[in-house]
């Protein structure tokens, strides 16, 4: 079969799927490029895992398994480098913590 022989209904079919896919490409682009938030202390989740912004200021009274040497940046879940000021943890669905962060699911950086 050669390409004159195709029904002009098939052409068309194929042109209008190659033009509808054309915004559905646009908008995931645009919704991948979009920054994560940054998740908020007073979040539920964030206080039931006892999430700080700061691992200076967390209470050692509500938060005993704390060591001051624990922060998001040096913990297995951090998804940036050390340095980064924030990134993203997967704990609080990828929303970014900051890299003197602190929570009660800490695990050492391996
Ligand atoms: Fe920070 Fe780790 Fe808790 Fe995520 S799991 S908020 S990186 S301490």
């Amino acid at each position: 079969m050669t390409d004159q022989m195709l029904p002009r209904r098939s052409i068309l079919k194929g042109a209008l799927a190659a033009l509808a896919s054309i915004p559905v490409v646009a908008v995931v682009s645009r919704v991948e490029a979009a920054p994560a938030a940054k998740l908020d202390p007073n979040d539920a989740q964030a206080k039931s895992l006892h999430y700080a912004t700061d691992t200076t200021k967390v209470d050692a009274k509500t938060s005993p398994s704390h060591k001051p040497e624990q922060k998001c940046a040096n913990c297995a879940q951090y998804q940036g480098k050390a340095t980064d000021a924030v990134a993203a943890c997967p704990i609080f669905g990828g929303k970014l913590v900051e890299g003197n962060g602190w929570c009660m699911v800490w695990a050492k950086k391996a």
